[in-house]
């Protein structure tokens, strides 16, 4: 059974390119032996990440990042069963949402920065398909 999961996060401290590197190549590492797919987005100190694949391999993962000390606020944004994936090109993609042009970030939200805090999970699960709809997420599995 098939599962896609949704949550935002702050970073403690700034976002270096180092952690975020780190971060990737563990997931581009492990994710592969878990059939896990999906897309880290980040802009600014916030994170926002998709994940995919069977009900317990994401459910473990989750428990894991749920943990680690180098982000803060985790918020569940969405959870549910899923017929398809829509990462499976992805073992773990990424969106610098600060090189993005900033009226894609308005298309969904007030301001035109990356905040899933102070909009619904649809809205950020909608930024998310749009970033695949124009090819804006780097990375492949
Ligand atoms: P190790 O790398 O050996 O880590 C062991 C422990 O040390 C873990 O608890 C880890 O959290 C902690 N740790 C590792 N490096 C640091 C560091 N520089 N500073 C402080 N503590 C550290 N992992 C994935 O496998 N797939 C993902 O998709 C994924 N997405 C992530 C998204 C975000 C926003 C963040 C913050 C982390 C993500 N991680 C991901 C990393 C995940 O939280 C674990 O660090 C990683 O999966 C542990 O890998 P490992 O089992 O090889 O253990």
């Amino acid at each position: 059974m098939l599962v896609r999961l949704l949550y935002a996060s702050r970073a403690v401290g700034n976002v270096s390119n180092e952690m975020i590197s780190d971060v990737l190549s563990k997931a581009r590492v492990n994710n592969p032996a878990c059939g896990v797919t999906g897309v880290l987005c980040y802009g600014g100190d916030v994170f926002l990440q998709v994940l995919e694949g069977g009900r317990d391999q994401v459910n473990t993962l989750y428990a894991r990042i749920l943990k680690d000390p180098r982000h803060k606020d985790v918020v569940l944004l969405e959870y549910g069963e899923i017929a398809e994936r829509h990462f499976n090109n992805w073992t773990m993609g990424q969106v610098n949402l600060s090189k993005l042009n900033p009226s894609v970030l308005l298309k969904y939200s007030s301001l035109p920065e990356l905040n899933p805090y102070a909009v619904s999970g649809r809205a950020s699960m909608a930024l998310i398909e749009e970033l695949i709809a124009i090819a804006s997420i780097v990375g492949h599995s």
